[in-house]
């Protein structure tokens, strides 16, 4: 689904933080989300209670630059930031054309991360099979195997900037990017795939998990 011309995109962004805090996927000012329009990049800041922001608070980026923030309209609020995510957000747009990215620190991606890696300065891979919302991410069917990338986290958000644009070379059949003890990058070709795409990957995140605490799943790899 095309995003229309139209559309109020920074509304939109303010409805979705809101969403995904219910979600828990940007509690304690973690995550975001980045939308990708005509008039250019819009991005909420940085440290920000996600479900409290107003469309004030959003900052509009140069969509043409994107080998550095270059902010065309900032945030009202002058003590406010551009979204620590912003290099890592750039790296889905300028390598895959992305129209819509969403970092989430949901529950389930780090603990999931967590079965294939132990420990959080060290990558690997996250793998599942066989299960239905498979088919939500982009080319997959339930019964390939899924195979999503796991980055070691850092201090600051910003210098997973390589590691992740180095795994997303290495995985250019998936649209996401696990960082250990941390999260998940996901982007779409728009905010509708972005969004349907981080939903799927969040159950499948949980059903691994689960299926694992219940001595189901046979973990594959590492
Ligand atoms: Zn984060």
């Amino acid at each position: 689904m095309a995003m229309e011309a139209h559309e109020d995109v920074p509304a939109l962004l303010v409805a979705l933080c809101r969403q995904f805090y219910g979600l828990g996927w940007v509690s304690g000012t973690g995550g975001g989300i980045s939308v990708r329009a005509a008039e250019g990049i819009w991005m909420a800041p940085s440290g920000v209670q996600k479900e409290r922001i107003a469309v004030e608070d959003l900052f509009l980026l140069d969509r043409n630059e994107l080998d550095r923030a270059v902010v065309v309209r900032p945030a009202r609020n002058p003590e406010l930031r551009v979204s620590e995510c912003q290099p890592l957000f750039y790296n889905a747009y300028r390598l895959r054309d992305a129209g819509a990215v969403i970092h989430s620190h949901s529950i389930w991606a780090v603990v999931a991360a967590a079965l294939f890696v132990s420990d959080a300065r060290h990558g690997g891979t996250f793998r599942c099979q066989g299960l239905e919302m498979q088919k939500g991410l982009r080319g997959k069917g339930c019964f390939d195997e899924l195979v999503i990338p796991i980055i070691p986290n850092t201090p600051r958000e910003a210098e997973l900037r390589e590691a992740m644009a180095a795994a997303m070379n290495e995985h250019p059949d998936v649209d996401a990017v696990l960082v250990s003890g941390h999260g998940l990058y996901v982007w779409g070709r728009d905010w509708v795939q972005a969004k349907t795409q981080a939903e799927c990957l969040d159950f499948l995140f949980r059903a691994v998990v689960e299926l694992h605490r219940s001595g189901l799943a046979p973990r594959s790899g590492g």
